[in-house]
C-alpha cells in the first residue's frame, strides 16, 4: 500500500492522507484546500474517511461527495459538524453517506479498516486502523494528546479514551505500528504509550 500525505490549510496544516492499492485509493481527512490535491493524486477514490468532524479535517467533504461522488464516512456522533460551519470557515454543508456506529471491520475494495472510538477531543473522535498503520486524527499527536477544551470536547471522555488506548494497543511491548496524526509528524504505539500516562494523570488532577 502506497501512502501520500500533505498538510493542508494555512494556519491549520492538517494532514490529508491518500492510501493507494491496485490503482484505487482511500482519502483520509480531506480538509481545507485538499480537493485539488486529491483530484490530482488519488486514483479512482473509493471513499473519504474522517477521523472526526472538525472543519480543518472535513472542509472538502461536500465537494468530494457532491461533485466527485465519493462516499463520506464519519463516526455518527460527529456528523452534525458536517452540517454546520463549526469554525466559521464557510464550509459547504453535507451529510455523511455512512455513519459509523461500531468498531467492526469495514471492507471497501481491497482496503480493510475499522473506526476505533476515542471520544474526548470531539464526541465522535476515532482512530482509523488499517492492518499496518493507524490514523490517529487529533486524538494522539507526535508527542502529546489532542485538545479537550473545545465546546464539544470532554475531558472525562478523553481520559477514558487514553486508558482504552493503553489497554488496546501495545501492552505486549511488541505492537509498535505507526500512528499518523491529523497534524505534524508521525509517532508510534510504543512512543505514545510512553507519554500517555502523564496526560491521564494531568486530567485526573484537573
Ligand atoms: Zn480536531
Amino acid at each position: 500500500m502506497k501512502m501520500l500525505v500533505k498538510p493542508m490549510g494555512r494556519g491549520y496544516m492538517t494532514n490529508c492522507y491518500i492510501l493507494i492499492k491496485n490503482n484505487r485509493s482511500i482519502v483520509i481527512d480531506p480538509g481545507i484546500g485538499s480537493v485539488e490535491w486529491i483530484v490530482r493524486n488519488a486514483p479512482d477514490p473509493l471513499a473519504a474517511l474522517n477521523t472526526h468532524g472538525h472543519s480543518d479535517h472535513t472542509y472538502g467533504c461536500a465537494i468530494l461527495q457532491q461533485e466527485l461522488k465519493i462516499p463520506i464516512y464519519i463516526r455518527q456522533e460527529d456528523n452534525f459538524m458536517l452540517n454546520i460551519d463549526y469554525f466559521g470557515m464557510n464550509q459547504r454543508p453535507c451529510v455523511a453517506d455512512y455513519l459509523v456506529s461500531d468498531e467492526e471491520p469495514i471492507t471497501i475494495g481491497d482496503f480493510c479498516f475499522k473506526f476505533v472510538y476515542f471520544p474526548g477531543h470531539s464526541p465522535g473522535c476515532s482512530m482509523i486502523e488499517f492492518e499496518d498503520r493507524i490514523f490517529s486524527g487529533d486524538f494522539i499527536f507526535n508527542d502529546c494528546v489532542g485538545r479537550y477544551d473545545f465546546p464539544t470536547s470532554n475531558g472525562s471522555d478523553m481520559k477514558r479514551s487514553l486508558e482504552k488506548f493503553m489497554r488496546l494497543y501495545g501492552a505486549d511491548g511488541i505492537d509498535d505500528r505507526p500512528l499518523y496524526p491529523g497534524h505534524d509528524k508521525p509517532t508510534s504505539i510504543q512512543k505514545a504509550r510512553a507519554f500517555i500516562p502523564k496526560f491521564i494523570a494531568m486530567i485526573d488532577n484537573q
